[in-house]
């Protein structure tokens, strides 16, 4: 007999974890389910500037804090694995430790990363996607960030004061990021902007990072920028596997959701980055998890 809970949230990020606060708060019973980390892409951001009443909170610690307050409010939270959901008047969420029965499903699956899809990208030691997991390695030493939004020159700010020399290398003249950072980082004297600059190829020594081969995209000129560390913050995917399976995403492979964040499936909710939208912010996350979460309890007391 599996456990039963009325609503089973999948992801712990922001938009899970307040959905969690949000259905406790109408005494609903809730399991988060997260297979990696607390708090998602926001536990890896350096510090978060945006994010109204906690200017210059870490992400780590704006993770914890989520955490906590879910938690507080009697939410149980499992490192789990979500491998399948099976629709129904109940719904059955399989994970890789069991399964469990939900009245209601909020997928906030948040997004993953976006590689470069550079040859020996997995296999060489030197290449990161989170300067905030992975910065410290590289503490005066040379590195560069190749992106350019508010994640890349994020990472870059915060690997420069660490590091000896950041490059930030952008393929276009413009960064797509905010001014402001953009702004900070031109005062940094460690701080190089590449920009109309792609990388080529990674170059390593017994699969330890020993530089990138960078080509001008204006002019088409080659050039070798030995680094110790180099980090790809190119932006992100939703992440959709479980909508795939329950076949929620059309032929774009976006996952659509009305105002009250409810998929085509009655009972299946979507909350945060994974669902389709034009703006994907914390903030945005936070709100699409409180609306998800009433919409999702006022279906648990329908049914
Ligand atoms: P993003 O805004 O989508 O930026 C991705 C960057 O990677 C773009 O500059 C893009 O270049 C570049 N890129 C993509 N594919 C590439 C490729 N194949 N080769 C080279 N460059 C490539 O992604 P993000 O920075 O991860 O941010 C995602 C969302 O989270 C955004 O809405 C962002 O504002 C938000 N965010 C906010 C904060 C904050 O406010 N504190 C921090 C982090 C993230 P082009 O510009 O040429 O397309």
């Amino acid at each position: 007999m599996s456990e039963q809970f009325d609503v089973v949230i999948v992801g712990g990020g922001p938009a899970g974890l307040t959905a969690a606060v949000y259905a406790r708060r109408m005494g609903k019973t809730v399991l988060v389910l997260e297979k990696e980390a607390i708090g998602g892409q926001i536990a890896q951001s350096p510090r978060v500037d945006n994010f109204p009443g906690l200017p210059g909170i870490s992400g780590t610690e704006l993770a914890d804090r989520l955490y906590d307050q879910a938690e507080g409010f009697g939410a149980r939270v499992e490192l789990e694995e979500v491998l399948e959901i099976r629709d129904g008047a109940v719904k059955t969420v399989a994970t890789d430790y069991g399964e469990y029965s939900a009245k209601a499903v909020i997928l906030a699956t948040g997004m993953r990363h976006r590689s470069l899809n550079l040859e020996g990208e997995s296999r060489i030691s030197g290449v990161s996607f989170c300067a905030v997991c992975d910065g410290a390695f590289y503490a005066g030493r040379d590195v560069a960030v190749c992106g350019g939004g508010n994640a890349a020159l994020q990472e870059a700010l915060f690997l420069a004061d660490l590091c000896r020399h950041v490059t930030v290398i952008h393929r276009r003249g413009e960064f797509r990021g905010d001014a402001i950072l953009v702004d900070a980082l031109r005062k940094r004297s460690n701080v190089t902007l590449a920009l109309h600059t792609a990388v080529d190829a990674l170059e390593s020594r017994e699969d330890v990072l020993t530089g990138l081969r960078l080509r001008n995209l204006e002019t088409g000129a080659a050039e070798w920028l030995p680094v110790d560390g180099f980090f790809e913050a190119v932006g992100h995917q939703p992440e959709l596997r479980l909508a795939k399976m329950l076949r929620l995403t059309d032929g774009d492979g976006l996952l659509s959701a009305g105002e009250d964040c409810l998929t085509a499936l009655p009972g299946i909710f979507a909350a945060g980055d994974c669902r389709e939208k034009t703006v994907r912010q914390l903030t945005t996350a936070c709100a699409d998890g409180a609306v998800a979460a009433l919409a999702a309890c006022r279906y648990c007391d329908r049914i």
